[in-house]
């Protein structure tokens, strides 16, 4: 995600001529691992290299980008803090800062960042949409009413929604117990955000493709106003993004998406029945490596497939080793635990040998 974050601003040049060489090799390692998708080793490189140059503004950057990148927001603040303060025209860093602090739900704050963002860089569009998209969902935010349950806070947009927020509350505490307890007693540890859109501000605001039915980035965030009339649609929708909202409680970084998706998806509702059927009919199977990232660039046709092949693997290793299992599992992952490493002590078997027996 950073990278793609990054894409509009290209990477400025080292500013020191002094670098020693180590150093300078282990941050091209530290940025080519960041472009890998491997933070976890990008982080030691940058760490190992500010140990020797502790005031290099751009160790400091590849260092926020990895934590940002394995959700350790703190972290990435304070790297990112760091490199702006040696580096005020370090604009790389603004762009991950705006994204933490959006994250951890100060999205004033992140609009303020991507302010002094687009006076640095006017001619940035890509910047200036984002801008605009947050300034909007900022407004909207603050005109929205709140419905506040123990467990879950339901932001709505008027009166008329008065109704469809609480629903939404009944819906979400039905969808904690049940789902919480098949997970062995997994249970998050602070109320939950909840926030009900139009459509067409669900789309503003998430960039999500056309077939999602929610969202969740730390708020769970759904179109579902006018959506009454559908009770078992909205129990779905919802129950589905708590479950994403259980996962990264169990394990922040590390899960790859057939996992994440198939376990919402296995228990969003009573039934996976669509699941099987939606695999009988013909259509080209995706391998699982390409499950591994975000089903956003994914067709809603092979979306469909993605969903419905993960949620049969994952119905599999719940019935095989239960929902501890598999929240151990997640645990593991997040820990930093290799997938087979994991897998082997989870569900009791080989991944591979696992997964050739679903198909
Ligand atoms: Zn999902």
């Amino acid at each position: 995600m950073p990278l793609l974050l990054l894409a509009g601003l290209a990477l400025s040049a080292p500013a020191g001529a002094q670098v020693d060489p180590r150093t300078a090799l282990l941050e091209r390692d530290g940025f080519e691992l960041l472009e890998a998708g491997q933070p976890r080793r990008a982080a030691e490189m940058f760490r190992e290299a500010l140990k020797s140059d502790p005031k290099n503004a751009r160790l400091h950057l590849g260092a926020g980008i990895a934590a940002y990148m394995e959700r350790r927001d703190v972290d990435a603040r304070d790297q990112l803090e760091r490199a702006l303060a040696l580096d005020a025209r370090l604009s790389e860093a603004r762009v991950v800062v705006g994204q933490v602090l959006r994250r951890q739900g100060d999205f004033a704050g992140a609009v303020r960042v991507y302010e002094t963002l687009v006076a640095e860089h006017p001619d940035e569009q890509a910047t200036a949409d984002t801008l605009g998209r947050w300034r909007r969902e900022l407004e909207l935010h603050e005109r929205m009413r709140l419905a506040v349950g123990e467990r879950f806070t339901v932001s709505f947009e008027g009166p008329a929604e008065e109704e469809l927020a609480s629903r939404a509350l009944e819906s979400l505490d039905r969808a904690y117990w049940r789902i919480g307890g098949l997970l062995g007693a997994t249970y998050p540890l602070s109320p939950i955000p909840v926030v009900l859109y139009t459509r067409e501000q669900f789309r503003d605001v998430t960039r999500s493709p056309a077939w999602a039915a929610g969202a969740y980035d730390g708020i769970i965030r759904v179109p579902v106003r006018g959506a009454l009339d559908q009770a078992d649609e909205l129990d779905r929708v919802l129950a589905h993004e708590f479950t994403h909202a259980l996962v990264r409680g169990l394990a922040a970084r590390g899960v790859p998406t057939w996992l994440n998706e198939g376990l919402a998806s296995a228990v969003e509702s009573d039934r996976t029945s669509w699941a099987d059927e939606r695999l009988q009919t013909p259509g080209i199977a995706i391998p699982l490596a390409d499950l591994t990232t975000s089903f956003g660039r994914l067709s809603s046709e092979q979306a469909e497939l993605a969903y419905a092949g993960s949620a049969i693997i994952v119905r599999r290793m719940l019935d095989e080793a239960g929902g501890y299992g598999v929240a151990q599992l997640l645990r593991d992952l997040g820990e930093g635990v290799e997938l087979n490493a994991a897998f082997l002590r989870r569900i009791q078997r080989p991944f591979a040998d696992f997964i050739a027996t679903v198909h």
